[in-house]
């Protein structure tokens, strides 16, 4: 479930639509939180599919940890990637402000934690483009991700969050904020295929 101050906005014919916010979401909101209308498919339901079907699933869902393809039920299968995101998910199932976003400014994340079925090409234009997408982006950039994590985490604590009862780990993100365990990697996300 996406945060409710965000919206759904067409950006281009080669970019499709994006995830903007329409007001100001200070830094340690949290933006988009798996909960139960999302839909899971199995890779065998996934081939099962009707091929239309099948293409959407595999264009607009994530594969999670356990492999299973989620598709978001709301706006929030189509929030884009950035190398240079402004939300970011720890080793939980929600995804936070990483920085201070804009009224109307993009909310993005990073692909690299989705679990890429293939390569993707990136013309995010940021500074740190990364030019492809790796899935195994994780395997390489997971400390360093977590170093970025770890500065915006604290701020979970000391803001609004509309989204907080839907949140399914509430109570690990309770005890990371009293300090009374590590944030969770990142890595949380890699689904090691067999
Ligand atoms: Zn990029």
């Amino acid at each position: 479930m996406m945060h409710p101050a965000t919206e759904l906005r067409f950006i281009s014919e080669e970019v499709g639509f994006g995830v903007f916010a329409r007001q100001a979401i200070p830094c340690g909101t949290i933006t988009w939180t798996g909960d139960e209308l999302d839909q899971r498919f199995t890779r065998d339901e996934v081939a099962r599919l009707h091929p239309m079907c099948r293409q959407a699933v595999e264009r607009f869902s994530y594969i999670d940890p356990a492999g299973v393809f989620v598709l978001c039920w709301d706006h929030g299968r189509y929030v884009n990637h950035s190398c240079d995101p402004n939300c970011f998910s720890a080793g939980f199932q929600f995804e936070f402000a990483i920085r201070n976003i804009l009224a109307g400014e993009q909310l993005t994340d990073d692909y690299g934690l989705m679990n890429l079925q293939a390569p993707l090409q990136c013309r995010c234009g940021s500074e740190n483009c990364r030019i492809v997408i790796g899935p195994d982006d994780i395997e390489h950039r997971a400390p360093g991700w977590d170093a970025m994590v770890r500065t915006s985490f604290e701020f979970i604590g000391k803001v609004d969050q509309p989204l907080w009862t839907v949140l399914q780990d509430r109570g690990e993100v309770e005890a990371v904020l009293r300090g009374d365990r590590d944030i969770p990697s990142c890595a949380f996300h890699r689904f090691q295929s067999e």
